[in-house]
């Protein structure tokens, strides 16, 4: 059965992980099933910008299709980046199977502040639906409120909702696609299938 398969890279905190794939499931309304953790990407660390490429590690993901892949979504702790920018909360392969966020930049913790769970946890969501919508061949979207709006900073990121807006919302499969996609197979979303 097609699912979206939430992919802990490394240590990554297992108390976010039920609430993301109920998030997302809710979001994508196809089923969410979280996998067992894979090692950290030791692969994709740069050493002159003491980060991680998140190029490498799309390129790493899109290599674990299954035939239940309807997406990988990889979640990491590690500082992502790309070539162009100093940081990104995450990368997708536009029209692809594959992508990454990174709570690290999303913890009010980098700010110097004390750690604020449920926010982490709103902007995790955010910036996961967001990645999981480029795959979708989604770009950025001039709605600020609508999850496609480019963030570009840890401000924006909560300035945006965790939904599409009306129009991004047509390039995300109906209920009826979903449910062709999976046949008779189909588990409801909102139903728990981690
Ligand atoms: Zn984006
Ligand atoms: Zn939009």
């Amino acid at each position: 059965m097609k699912r979206i398969q939430l992919l802990p890279l490394g240590g990554f905190p297992q108390e976010h992980l039920a609430d993301l794939a109920e998030g997302l499931a809710r979001e994508f309304l196809i089923p969410c099933e979280i996998l067992s953790a894979v090692a950290e990407p030791s692969f994709a660390f740069n050493v002159t910008r003491q980060q991680y490429s998140s190029t490498e590690i799309l390129a790493e993901l899109a290599r674990r299709d299954t035939p239940d892949t309807w997406r990988v979504i990889g979640v990491t702790t590690l500082d992502l980046y790309i070539p162009i920018l100093k940081f990104v909360f995450g990368e997708a392969q536009m029209g692809g199977t594959a992508a990454v966020v990174s709570v690290h930049r999303l913890r009010d913790e980098f700010y110097g502040l004390p750690p604020n769970l449920p926010a982490l946890r709103e902007r995790l969501l955010k910036e996961a639906v967001h990645e999981l919508g480029h795959t979708l061949t989604l770009s950025h979207c001039e709605d600020y409120q609508c999850v496609m709006s480019a963030s570009h900073g840890i401000e924006l990121v909560d300035l945006k909702s965790s939904r599409f807006c009306k129009a991004c919302r047509s390039a995300v499969p109906s209920r009826a696609e979903v449910k062709a996609l999976n046949g008779s197979r189909f588990v409801p979303a909102g139903r728990k299938v981690f």
